[in-house]
C-alpha cells in the first residue's frame, strides 16, 4: 500500500486528518518546510524533528543537478542521504525548468533545459523525471508538468492542459512500471524514532518495496497529479476532471503563485477543489503567507508548501503575531523585546530583538538560522492552531 489518508474531523468543508506514508504519519492541513536541496537552509534535521516537522519538500531539478540522483540513491535514497527519518515529497523538476531556465525547449517529449550550475544541457521528460524521483525515494512524488506562465491566453492555457494531461499519463505509466525500484532498505521502513542505517541500502541492494510486509504497512511511493489549466475556471475544472480520471493517490493544485492576483489564486482553488475527490489529499503548490494558508485549509486544502518562510528569514523578514518584521531596521537596535511576544518558539524565548538586529546587521551565519528557525515556528505554529480548530468543530479563518 502507497499510502494512507484518513479524515477525522470536518467542519464544512475544512477537514482535519493523518496521511500515513512508510516514514511515519503526517497531521494535516499541514505545511511542508522546503528542503531544496536535501536541507532546510540553516537548519539541521534534529532541530526539524523538535520542531515538529512531519514531512519536507525537496527539489528533483536541484538535486538532480547536485549531487545527482546515482549518488543519493547508492546512498539510501533521501531518507539516507539527509538522515531525514520522517516523511518527504519531491517536486516533479517542472517548476523549476520554467523558472529558472530562459533558454528552456518544450517538445511533445519533454524539456531541454540547462543547468543554471554550469550551463550544461539536460532533459527532462515524464519519464526521466519519474526515474530521477523513484531514485530520490521520497515517500511523495509528483507527476511531470508544465507551469503555465502568466499571463497566457486561453489557446496557449488549453494547449499547456492538455500537455499536462499527456504527461500525467505517461508519468503514470512509467511509475506503475517502475515504482518497486524505490531505494529504502527494510531497517529504514521499520517505525522507529532511531535515523537510519546508512550502510543498508549498499549492502542489500536496491530494495523492492513491494515484496515486503512491514510494521507500517505502507511500504511504497505514491505519486501524486497535478492540475494545471492557468487562470481559466472551466480549464481548471477540465483538467481537474481528467486528471481525475487518470486516477492518482492524492492531487495537487499547480501553476498558482506565478504572478497572479491573490484573489485570483483564492477563487482558482475553491474551483478546482469542487472537482477533486474528497476522500484523497489535496495539495496546493508553492503559496503562501501564514494568513494565506490558514485560509487554504479553510478551504479544505490539506497539504501545502511555500519557500517564503525560510527565503524571507534570509532578509530578515520574520513573521509575527503583530504583522512582519523587517529586523534590519534602526527601531530595533535597542529593543530589549522577544522578536514575538506571543511565540513559543525557542528564538522567541531566549533572544531579544535588539540581538536579531544586531546579528543581521553583522551580517553574522547565526542571523539566518535564527529567523529561520522563527519563521519556520511561527508557520508551523500557525497550521498547529488550525488543526486543533477544525478538531474543535470551528471554521478556522474568518472569511
Ligand atoms: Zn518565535
Amino acid at each position: 500500500m502507497s499510502i494512507g489518508f484518513r479524515i477525522d474531523a470536518t467542519s464544512k468543508q475544512v477537514r482535519a486528518g493523518r496521511l500515513h506514508t512508510a516514514h511515519g504519519e503526517i497531521e494535516t492541513p499541514v505545511f511542508m518546510p522546503v528542503g531544496t536541496a536535501a536541507t532546510v537552509k540553516g537548519v539541521s534535521q534534529d532541530i526539524l524533528e523538535d520542531l515538529g516537522v512531519q514531512i519536507l519538500l525537496g527539489n528533483t531539478y536541484h538535486l538532480y543537478l547536485r549531487p545527482g540522483v546515482e549518488t543519493v540513491r547508492r546512498l539510501g535514497g533521501l531518507h539516507g542521504f539527509m538522515a531525514w527519518p520522517r516523511a518527504i515529497l519531491t517536486d516533479s523538476g517542472g517548476f523549476q525548468v520554467f523558472s529558472l531556465n530562459e533558454l528552456r525547449k518544450v517538445s511533445e517529449e519533454g524539456v531541454t533545459f540547462r543547468s543554471h550550475l554550469d550551463g550544461s544541457s539536460h532533459f527532462f521528460s515524464p519519464e526521466s523525471s519519474m526515474a530521477a524521483q523513484i531514485g530520490l525515494g521520497a515517500d511523495i512524488i509528483m507527476a511531470f508538468d508544465e507551469c503555465t506562465e502568466y499571463p497566457a491566453d486561453r489557446a496557449r492555457t488549453k494547449a499547456s492542459m492538455e500537455l499536462t494531461l499527456r504527461w500525467a499519463e505517461r508519468s503514470k505509466r512509467y511509475f506503475e512500471e517502475h515504482k518497486g525500484e524505490v531505494p529504502w532498505s527494510f531497517q529504514e521502513l521499520v517505525p522507529s524514532t532511531q535515523y537510519p542505517e546508512k550502510s543498508t541500502a549498499s549492502a542489500q541492494g536496491i530494495a523492492r518495496a513491494s515484496d515486503r510486509v512491514l510494521g507500517t504497512g505502507y511500504s511504497a511511493q505514491s505519486l501524486f497529479g497535478i492540475v494545471q489549466g492557468g487562470m481559466d475556471l472551466e480549464l481548471r475544472k477540465e483538467s481537474a476532471l481528467r486528471t481525475v480520471e487518470i486516477g492518482f493517490p492524492g492531487y495537487a493544485i499547480g501553476g498558482l503563485s506565478v504572478g497572479e492576483p491573490r484573489e485570483c489564486t483564492r477563487e482558482m482553488i475553491e474551483a478546482t477543489l469542487e472537482h477533486l475527490p474528497a476522500d484523497k489529499p489535496r495539495y496546493v503548490m508553492g503559496v503562501g503567507t501564514p494568513e494565506e494558508i490558514a485560509l487554504y485549509a479553510a478551504l479544505g486544502v490539506d497539504m501545502m508548501d511555500c519557500v517564503l518562510p525560510t527565503r524571507a528569514a534570509r532578509h530578515g523578514l520574520l513573521f509575527t503575531s503583530e504583522g512582519k518584521i523587517s529586523i534590519k531596521q534602526a527601531r530595533y537596535a535597542q529593543d530589549a523585546g522577544p522578536l514575538d511576544p506571543k511565540c513559543g518558539c525557542r528564538v522567541c524565548q531566549r533572544y531579544s530583538r535588539a540581538y536579531l538586529r544586531h546579528l543581521y546587521a553583522s551580517n553574522e551565519v547565526l542571523a539566518q538560522v535564527l529567523n529561520t528557525l522563527h519563521n519556520l515556528s511561527f508557520y508551523l505554529d500557525t497550521m498547529r492552531r488550525v488543526r486543533h480548530s477544525i478538531r474543535l468543530g470551528e471554521v478556522p479563518y474568518s472569511f
